[in-house]
């Protein structure tokens, strides 16, 4: 049975004010157990996969590499290493666009000679030995160490490089560390898959990355709708000091601030970080990441993807090596339903729309999306009738008709002044409209405009 936290444990509430409760349909993909995608004849992995500076290669065209070597250093404190998923040949150096739009310099290895497959992959990548009670074995500088190595960053969609975070700081002390394992986002089923079949790797990543930061408590935060994500974390924390939180499920819950202010009743201040509240946070994947960079010394290479939606036949959740693109997950999916509409890199209310088939995965990429025809049968846009619902559900407690239309109106000084930096494009108020007003495409066009 399924027992929400008590607020004696926590004082949050188990949910936060506003926000929406879209369709989840997990359906598509929650059953089905994470499969390893075949390596592929050859990665783009792209120079700059997190926030901060793009890393600097450190191989050229013709040099040989090997599973796991580290080919881009990030010399920024805000960057991150980048290193080969497969052993092989550097073939070129490329510009390749993401779903984003950023324009990225990319380094093409051509996979050559024996490669690390299946359950064993799997076993490299999504177990560890681990006994429950060595807390005291790695120190925190030695942890902090390994996570910058490994070229670890947010997997959650953020990319922030985790050994920003995860870093021992006596100016900033941490209180609580939370493992994020809410997956809001309709659709996406990586988490919860990772949760429920990896539960240890995850535990043992929470309690290194507490050991680091030096965190007095350590909670895992999962929604209800995650069943036996929660069962089995709760089976693997046992006679651990890493607690698990069952939150109510509503969308953007997963956004750090929103799950801070949920699990914890804490507001981190605009402009600031979690930090500023005595809080550190890192996805599920991040954790487990963080558990194979410490104890097999192994770098960030693969993730799990979520290949989902009515239009790909045979939904799936992937562990797909960093730069294997989008067409080879669907051409493993069974390949595009004949109504296939659109194809989304991320879920449907954050992610974005692409359509070249040979976009990579990149560390961030939590899913793709595939979305028909059915899916996407919308009303036009009409005017705003001043209903309010789209303030109403801002978590943010924004106005995003104002933003909107300020930015319409390409009316800086009003954007800055309506907040739109503070807007994190949950998506939310759009979805709620009823005047389908592409409010997020505004408010982000009045983000650059600002830029
Ligand atoms: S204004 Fe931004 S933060 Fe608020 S609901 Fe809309 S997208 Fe989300
Ligand atoms: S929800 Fe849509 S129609 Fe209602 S106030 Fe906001 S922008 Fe206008």
């Amino acid at each position: 049975m399924i027992r929400f936290f008590q607020s004696r444990e926590f004082p949050g509430r188990g949910t936060f004010a506003r926000g929406i409760h879209p369709p989840e349909r997990k359906n598509f993909s929650e059953n089905m157990a994470i499969e390893v995608l075949p390596t592929p004849e050859k990665v783009v992995m792209p120079l700059q996969q997190h926030i901060g500076a793009p890393c600097k290669p450190l191989v050229k065209k013709g040099d040989l590499v090997s599973f796991g070597q580290m080919i881009g250093k990030g010399d920024a404190f805000v960057s991150a290493a980048l290193h080969s998923p497969v052993s092989g040949t550097v073939q070129k150096d490329a510009v390749i666009t993401l779903p984003n739009g950023r324009h990225l310099q990319a380094l093409v290895i051509k996979t050559e000679g024996e490669q690390i497959e299946g359950g064993t992959l799997r076993d490299e990548v999504l177990s560890v030995n681990w006994p429950k009670d060595c807390q005291g074995l790695y120190d925190p500088e030695g942890i902090h160490t390994a996570i910058h190595n490994a070229g670890i960053v947010g997997l959650g969609g953020a990319a922030f490089p985790t050994h920003v975070k995860i870093i021992p700081n006596v100016e900033k002390p941490i209180q609580t560390l939370v493992i994020n394992g809410c997956e809001c986002e309709p659709y996406l089923t990586a988490d919860d898959r990772l949760m429920i079949e990896a539960p240890d790797i995850i535990v043992a990543g929470a309690i290194l990355a507490a050991t680091a930061v030096n965190a007095s408590e350590t909670i895992i935060a999962i929604e209800s709708n995650k069943r036996q994500a929660i069962i089995n974390i709760r089976q693997a924390t046992k006679n651990t000091p890493v607690k698990v939180a069952v939150l109510k499920t509503k969308y953007p819950q997963g956004s750090e601030k929103i799950l801070i202010k949920a699990l914890l009743n804490l507001e981190v201040p605009l402009g600031g970080l979690p930090s500023d509240v005595g809080v550190a946070m890192s996805n599920v994947g991040t954790i487990a990441a963080v558990a194979r960079a410490v104890i097999k010394e192994q770098p960030l290479t693969h993730r799990v993807v979520s290949v989902t939606g009515a239009g790909i036949r045979q939904p799936k959740n992937l562990l797909a090596p960093i730069g294997a693109s989008m067409g080879e997950m669907i051409e493993f999916c069974g390949g595009l339903a004949r109504d296939a509409a659109r194809l989304i890199s991320g879920g449907p209310m954050m992610g974005f729309a692409f359509n070249d088939l040979n976009t990579p995965v990149t560390k961030g990429t939590s899913g793709l999306t595939v979305l028909t025809r059915d899916d996407l049968k919308r009303t036009a846009e009409t005017s705003c009738v001043r209903c309010g619902r789209c303030a109403d559900v801002c978590p943010m407690h924004l106005v995003p008709t104002r933003i909107a239309l300020a930015s319409r109106a390409k009316d800086t000084v009003l954007c800055k002044r309506y907040n739109i930096a503070a807007c994190f494009e949950c998506g939310s108020c759009a979805y709620i409209c009823p005047a389908k007003i592409p409010l997020v495409q505004l408010i982000r066009t009045g983000k650059t405009l600002l830029r």
